[in-house]
């Protein structure tokens, strides 16, 4: 291919480039008009307590319902979302929803859960979601659990588990997302005042075909158990891996099996069905 033609190689590059820049614009407007327009919108994805499958809390999660283009799906537009200059607006309407629908749950359906939302690294590393959760009324704090990737973990330990301890202090449930994909946190874990650990979906995926990563999911279950956290199995898609994960004592599960993440609206029918 660069024998035949020795330019081709650079015009490569550049396209790419040209892309890339292309693609910086275009999310950059989309998550401006986003937010001005009031286009953030969140499905949520139940959690369910593992034997009695009632549900315990509902995942928020972020879609832009654009009037054009439709619902957008976060894998567009997060990792610029949480790096750019839109996301502490961002968070602060991820918390107003949050304590909205959980008023309403609890006027409209008369019994608590709690809403879980996923805050960036970048929240963690630069302190941000302290100021945030200081705004929460004390009362509300129990009801709202903060999912943080175990990825954070990758730079300033000292730094993190210094403002988990102080979430922890202020009431909130604390739950590491994506666990055991991020940089290893075992040194740490000990010292993280953390509620749930939350199994990846990669693993649960695999964990009916694949031996080794049955070891992982028990492993990652038992570790769990002894320093004294509970577990949430994601991305939980047949009733194999469901009945394996509740043998081997997943406390929570959730995952397309269950329910796909829906509109508030239709969560509270679902709720208010019950
Ligand atoms: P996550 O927090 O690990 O969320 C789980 C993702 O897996 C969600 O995708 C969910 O729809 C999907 N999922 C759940 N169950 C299943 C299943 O059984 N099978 C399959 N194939 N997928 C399943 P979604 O909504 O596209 O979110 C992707 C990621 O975007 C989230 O991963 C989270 O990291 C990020 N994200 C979503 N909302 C927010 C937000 O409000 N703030 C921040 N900072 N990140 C968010
Ligand atoms: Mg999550
Ligand atoms: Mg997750
Ligand atoms: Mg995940």
């Amino acid at each position: 291919f660069a024998k035949k033609n020795p330019n081709s190689i650079f015009r490569f590059y550049d396209d790419n480039i040209n892309k890339e820049v292309t693609d910086f614009v275009d999310t950059y407007h989309l998550v401006k008009e986003a937010i001005e327009n009031k286009w953030i919108v969140f499905y949520f994805q139940p959690i369910y307590d593992t034997n009695s499958l009632k549900i315990v809390s509902l995942e928020a999660l972020v879609r832009i319902k654009h009037p054009t283009m439709g619902l957008i799906y976060p894998d567009k537009f997060i990792n610029f979302l949480e790096r750019s200059s839109f996301l502490a607006d961002f968070e602060r309407i991820l918390f107003e929803k949050a304590l909205s629908y959980l008023n309403r749950i609890s006027d409209e359906t008369g019994g608590n859960l709690n809403i879980s939302i996923n805050i960036s690294v970048n929240s963690f590393r630069n302190g941000s979601i302290i100021d945030l959760c200081e705004k929460v009324s004390e009362e509300m704090r129990r009801f709202i659990s903060i999912e943080i990737t175990e990825r954070v973990f990758a730079e300033k330990v000292d730094k993190i588990i210094g403002v988990l301890n102080k979430l922890n202090e202020m009431g909130f449930v604390l739950e590491i997302d994506d666990f055991g994909t991020g940089y290893s946190s075992l040194g740490y874990i000990d010292k993280m005042p953390v509620d749930f650990l939350k199994i990846d979906m990669s693993f649960v995926s695999r964990m009916a075909e694949c031996k080794k990563t049955y070891a992982i999911v028990k492993s990652i279950i038992e570790l769990a158990k002894g320093v004294g956290m509970k577990t949430i199995a994601e991305g939980v898609e047949t009733k194999e891996q469901y009945d394996m994960l509740k043998s081997l004592g997943t406390d929570f599960v959730q995952g397309y099996y269950f329910s796909k993440p829906l509109p508030f609206e239709d969560i509270l029918l679902k709720l208010k069905s019950k």
